[in-house]
């Protein structure tokens, strides 16, 4: 096993003698935040461990990719890797590739930053007819990410998305760009093609609750409700809001869809609807998706959402369920069935009675549940560090199974940073034969052969763009 080969790892810099290590679990945001805060303190190298080759997690395959400005903090997460003292080890997964216990065996402390994994469900007939998804993988499958299932958008002339977040903002900003808006995107070649030949006219977007409870960002809302070649269509009468009882983001989001729904756009391709005090009750269809019924709702006098029994049918041929994410437990480790995250306080794993698990800490997603942007991982995982720092200076130094060891006695062969910059490099490649800064590569065979040096990309056919 070539754990010490020639530019394949860095052994850690050893020079104020045998750091502390710790491993994470999920090198998405959370994670190397918290490698980048561990690296504020000396004599601690970490290891960032992750299922996939690549590193940065959502920053990847979440965030949007016409979204270029975010996609920038990605040159700061890089650095992190600069240092002597923080590897990736790509192509491990916790709980098949090694366990809980070995890495407690291996390592003086470790951070799960494995995110929230699973998908919310609606709970309704018809949920999983074909054409009824989560968005997490019609994002999965335009980030391209290896194992998305492709989406096939021919006959799809209206979509239903569900739920009023920022990740139904994503997905119907997606799929009302014009194909020379989403070009200079980092897309794969095959989505790109699917998304430039949709003929989708109306894309809905369906809350549950009304226009001032939708937990939008304004900038992304304002962002979806200016697109060109859009007709904003509003449901709802907004002037019965009362703006003046509104805290500032609500009452920035019902003043900019006041905006919106004056808006008049001659020469529009696809109309974009806001609906909201409607919740799916049932997903119509025998064999694929045909439409969504809804039912109107309201509050009754104590706030509690109910239904009005007043049903309606939207045709449609695409529902994605946009209405949040679950941690998914990871093998061994405490879980909270009821929030869907590892229990902590302040970052240190607990068991359900409170206990604390010595050595044991969560960051991001499956530390607080999926709210928040990006940057807010940075001060979450500060926090978790603060905590395992003040611990390790109170425990003397485990015992610990050298970490190559420990690999070569499970046969794993990770791959490392390096071999993530060669997909970095054969990406950008692939991008600059057709004038786009990168496309990615989303083929796990592709990207093994690259990151086990194998060979180049496939090169482009006339058939991709
Ligand atoms: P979210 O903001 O929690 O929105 C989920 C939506 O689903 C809410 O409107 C919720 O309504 C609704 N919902 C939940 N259960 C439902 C059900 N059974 N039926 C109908 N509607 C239901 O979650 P998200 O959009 O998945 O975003 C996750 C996090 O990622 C957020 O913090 C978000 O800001 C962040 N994010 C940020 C960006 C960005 O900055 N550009 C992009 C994507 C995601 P209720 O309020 O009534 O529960």
């Amino acid at each position: 096993m070539d754990v010490q080969g020639a530019g394949a790892t860095r052994p850690y810099d050893a020079g104020m003698g045998e750091p502390r290590r710790v491993a994470i679990v999920g090198a998405g945001p959370s994670g190397i935040f918290a490698a980048q805060s561990l690296l504020g303190h000396p004599g601690i190298a970490v290891d960032l461990y992750d299922r996939l080759p690549t590193p940065y997690g959502l920053l990847r395959y979440g965030v949007a990719p016409d979204h270029t400005s975010i996609k920038g903090v990605g040159e700061a997460l890089a650095r992190v890797f600069e240092s002597p003292d923080v590897r990736f080890l790509g192509l491990v997964e916790f709980g098949k590739d090694v366990t809980r216990k070995e890495l407690l065996g291996a390592y003086d402390a470790v951070i799960y930053a494995a995110g929230a994994a699973e998908d919310a469900e609606m709970a309704v007939p018809g949920e999983n007819l074909p054409g009824s998804d989560s968005a997490r993988s019609f994002v999965a499958w335009y980030s391209g990410h290896p194992d998305a299932t492709p989406f096939r958008l021919t006959g799809v002339r209206s979509v239903v998305t569900v739920g009023v977040g920022n990740v139904a903002v994503d997905v119907s900003r997606i799929l009302c760009k014009t194909a020379s808006e989403l070009t200079p995107t980092d897309m794969p070649d095959p989505v790109l093609n699917e998304l430039r030949g949709h003929v989708a006219r109306d894309v809905w977007i369906v809350g549950r609750r009304g226009p001032q409870h939708a937990s939008f960002t304004t900038p992304e809302l304002r962002e979806l409700l200016t697109l060109p070649h859009v007709q904003p269509v509003v449901h709802d009468a907004l002037d019965e809001i009362d703006l003046t009882t509104l805290e500032r983001r609500p009452r920035a989001n019902v003043e900019a869809m006041k905006i919106a729904a004056e808006r008049s756009v001659p020469d529009a391709s696809l109309r974009l609807h806001l609906l909201f005090w409607h919740r799916p009750i049932e997903v119509e269809g025998r064999h694929r998706v045909a439409g969504i019924t809804l039912e109107r709702t309201a509050l009754d006098d104590e706030g509690h959402l109910i239904g009005t029994g007043e049903e309606r049918t939207i045709q449609c041929e695409l529902v994605l369920r946009a209405i949040g994410y679950r941690g998914r437990a990871l093998d061994g480790v405490p879980f909270d069935e009821v929030r869907g995250i590892i229990p902590n306080t302040v970052g240190r794993v607990t068991d359900a009675r409170g206990r604390v698990q010595r050595r044991e800490y969560a960051v991001g997603w499956i530390k607080r549940g999926p709210t928040g942007v990006i940057g807010t991982n940075k001060s979450d995982a500060a926090e978790t560090v603060a905590a395992l720092v003040a611990d390790l200076a109170d425990q003397p130094p485990h015992v610990l199974e050298p970490v190559e060891k420990m690999l070569r006695r499970k046969g794993l062969r990770p791959t490392w940073y390096e071999d993530w910059m060669r997909i970095d490099a054969a990406e950008a490649a692939l991008g600059g034969r057709y004038g786009r800064a990168r496309t990615k590569i989303a083929s796990w065979s592709d990207l093994l052969d690259i990151a086990r040096g194998r060979g180049p990309a496939r090169r482009p056919t006339s058939r991709d763009l």
